[in-house]
């Protein structure tokens, strides 16, 4: 069976705690390979390698920077297919999304290779007599990104692509659950220039966050995964005195007004709601239909189409969706619809008897469909995660504007309609981080950013676009004065620009 270690200055090297965690393949069942689990001293000698060779790179001349992700994004389109079929082995969902997952990652690098630019400080002259002022952005030294299972390319992509570009050297540590392709894509950023120790990939548990938190060389976090753990990430890091931004969990909600397309409509939700079997943290979850006659009709196209859902092997280009990432993923998805037929709500399409043949011990789950769902059940309250939609039926557009809103998570919406008027008034009012109009996973580009609000973003500043910049950099201001100038004596207050 193969064994995953950790990437380290430059090279793959064994774990050497004799922790492992078993490395899975949803389609089959099987256990495919171990990962090795890292102890806080095989934590400290990454931090240290990378530290040692990040003065050089911070202070390598910023194109050259550039040309090295340049070359990586070359490599990855090399290996495109190979890496898309690992992916997808790892974690369930299919080929073409695992595609799509490499794509929305290298779009970040992408941007990360316009750093001479983005990086640019600025100049005041004469701010005072002979005084000019200037800034600068500085990285920050040795970084660290916590990444979820569910991108294990796009989100590691996300954050070390930026924060390298910038002059950091990386620790990332990705799920334990699909550590494959993280470590693909170091070596691949070795091989197109990167010096050794920039990116290190170290894997682990929760003994290996702890010791990313602890480590005082660790001069910032970058943590993406459920709500509780971005808690405990950016309170422990602010102890600390690290840099903490820190994305959670999700409940995105669309809104159907009574104009909506209803074909374009139930397509969207079809996609968003059960595309990579659920888990994404912009999946759609609740649909919030606008009156009686607008849910009725929704339903009655919903149902038939969730009914007729695809399920298959994460090896099968036609299937729409694939298995979950674990058993205990579909047990605690199944789970959940328990309790939503034990609080109430009605379960219109019910996936849970579905087989897949030829693949038995798979984790598959065939799509599940909740009507009548209201705001005091456990179901829309928390976090599902798996192909589960919930209807929640709203008398009106207000009701409707306040379900997302008055909701714990905040990352994702998206409002139905052919009003300009009462989209315009949904995306200025709703207190979510991103909204679609007429787009049901408005994930925006990497030249903007992304980052949910309340319980789904913890920090200031958000993932990719100019804020990742902001994040992996520190301002340093400089104001000067030659001697030139004006030569006034001793000053005792408080100098003022004249
Ligand atoms: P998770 O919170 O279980 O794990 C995320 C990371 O934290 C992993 O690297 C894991 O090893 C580590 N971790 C787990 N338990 C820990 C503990 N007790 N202490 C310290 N570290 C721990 O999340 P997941 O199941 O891998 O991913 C799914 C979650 O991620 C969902 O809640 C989803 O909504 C969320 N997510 C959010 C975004 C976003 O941008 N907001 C994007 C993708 C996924």
């Amino acid at each position: 069976m193969r064994t995953i270690g950790h990437f380290i200055g430059g090279k793959e090297v064994e774990g050497k705690s004799g922790r492992f965690a078993d490395v899975f393949e949803p389609m089959t069942g099987e256990v495919k390979a171990k990962v090795a689990l890292a102890t806080k001293a095989e934590m400290r000698a990454a931090v240290e390698n990378a530290a040692a060779a990040q003065p050089a790179w911070g202070a390598t001349n910023p194109q050259r920077r550039a040309r090295v992700l340049m070359k990586f994004l070359e490599l990855v389109q090399r290996d495109y297919d190979k890496l898309a079929e690992l992916l997808a082995r790892e974690h369930g969902k299919t080929i073409p999304d695992a595609k799509g997952d490499i794509q929305r990652g290298l779009e970040v690098a992408e941007f990360a290779t316009g750093i001479p630019h983005l990086m640019k400080g600025e100049y005041t002259e004469g701010a005072g007599p002979g005084i000019d002022i200037y800034s600068m952005r500085q990285p920050l030294g040795v970084v660290a990104g916590i990444t979820p299972f569910n991108f294990p390319a796009m989100i590691p992509m996300w954050k070390f692509a930026p924060a390298i570009a910038c002059g950091n050297a990386f620790i990332l540590k990705p799920s334990e659950r699909d550590p494959g392709v993280p470590m693909a894509l170091a070596a691949l950023m070795l091989e197109a220039g990167l010096p050794p120790g920039i990116l290190n990939v170290v894997n682990g548990d929760k003994e290996a966050v702890d010791a990313i938190l602890d480590d005082p060389d660790i001069k910032a976090v970058g943590f993406v995964g459920s709500s509780p753990i971005a808690q405990y990430i950016y309170e422990r890091a602010a102890q600390t005195g690290k840099r903490a931004q820190c994305f959670g969990g999700a409940k995105n909600h669309a809104i159907i007004m009574p104009d909506a397309d209803m074909d374009q409509t139930v397509d969207a939700l079809i996609g968003a709601g059960y595309g990579s079997a659920g888990e994404r943290c912009m999946a759609i979850s609740v649909a919030v239909p606008v009156g009686k006659a607008t849910a009725d009709k929704l339903m009655e196209k919903l149902i038939p189409r969730v009914e007729s859902l695809k399920i298959g092997p994460s090896t099968d280009p036609t299937a729409d969706y694939g298995p979950l990432v674990t058993k205990d993923a579909l047990e605690r998805v199944k789970n959940y619809v328990e309790i939503g037929v034990q609080e109430g709500a009605t379960l219109a399409v019910d996936g849970r008897g579905f087989k897949m043949q030829g693949y038995e011990n798979g984790f598959y789950l065939g799509g599940c469909l909740f009507d009548n769902v209201t705001k005091d059940m456990r179901i829309y309250k928390e976090e599902i995660f798996g192909p589960v939609l919930s209807v929640v039926r709203a008398h009106d557009y207000a009701e409707a504007l306040a379900l997302p809103s008055d909701h714990d998570y905040g990352n994702g919406v998206a409002i139905f309609t052919r009003d300009g008027d009462a989209a315009r008034d949904f995306a200025a009012k709703v207190n979510v981080g991103m909204v679609g109009i007429n787009v049901p996973i408005p994930v925006p580009i990497a030249y903007y950013t992304f980052g949910g609000w309340k319980k789904s973003g913890f920090g200031d500043l958000n993932q990719h676009g100019p804020d990742s910049v902001r994040f992996y950099t520190k301002t340093k201001t400089v104001t000067s004065r030659w001697p030139s100038g004006v030569k006034e004596g001793a000053e005792f207050s408080i100098p003022l620009m004249k």
